[in-house]
């Protein structure tokens, strides 16, 4: 079957930058499973995955726009060390994880530590970046009626973005992985 919305597709995935360097792979893990159509990978793989089939392998180049959107200047803020939890010891580069005022959960990367203040960035760390992708697109079927539900793949191995605001719709069926982007 070919990808169309609602497909659920398990795919091999290896990221590269524009400089050639890997920064992600789904090699010797499970392949990444999503449903097509619910902005679950990012815009622009999305719309190269519509209408492949099962076995298919493609190169793709991904835009930021269309990847992990530009990098937003203003999505830097400075904190007192005094408002960080207690105990904690801010390192450059350790991540946290901030609640939104909207609801949600937002991952806060500390870009800069002095002695009284750290600087923490809310882009995603591939903002601004072309994506290169490999792939290898491994199965393709069906959604159960449970994942047309929900909205998104519920396989062994299925991974996705959103599962902290979805956990209270799942019974001890339901399993998910956090997914690691
Ligand atoms: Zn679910």
């Amino acid at each position: 079957m070919k990808i169309h919305k609602d497909a659920v597709v398990a795919f091999h995935y290896v990221l590269k930058d524009k400089a050639g360097k890997t920064l992600d792979s789904s090699a010797g893990q499970a392949p990444l499973e999503y449903m097509q159509g619910h902005g679950q990978i990012v815009p622009g793989l999305e719309r190269r995955m519509e209408g492949a089939s099962e076995g298919d392998a493609f190169e793709v180049v991904v835009l930021a726009a269309d990847g992990y959107g530009e990098r937003d200047h203003e999505a830097m803020l400075g904190m007192s060390r005094d408002d960080l939890p207690q105990g904690l010891d801010p390192q450059v580069g350790m991540q946290l994880a901030a609640r939104h005022p909207e609801g949600g959960m937002v991952a806060l990367r500390i870009v800069a530590v002095s002695e009284t203040q750290v600087t923490l960035d809310a882009n995603h760390p591939l903002a601004g970046e072309d994506l290169h992708f490999s792939v290898q697109i491994e199965s393709v079927r069906a959604a159960t009626t449970e994942e047309l539900q929900h909205g998104h793949a519920h396989g062994a191995h299925g991974r996705h973005d959103h599962h902290e605001e979805h956990a209270h719709e799942h019974g001890p069926a339901c399993q998910h992985d956090r997914n690691v982007n």
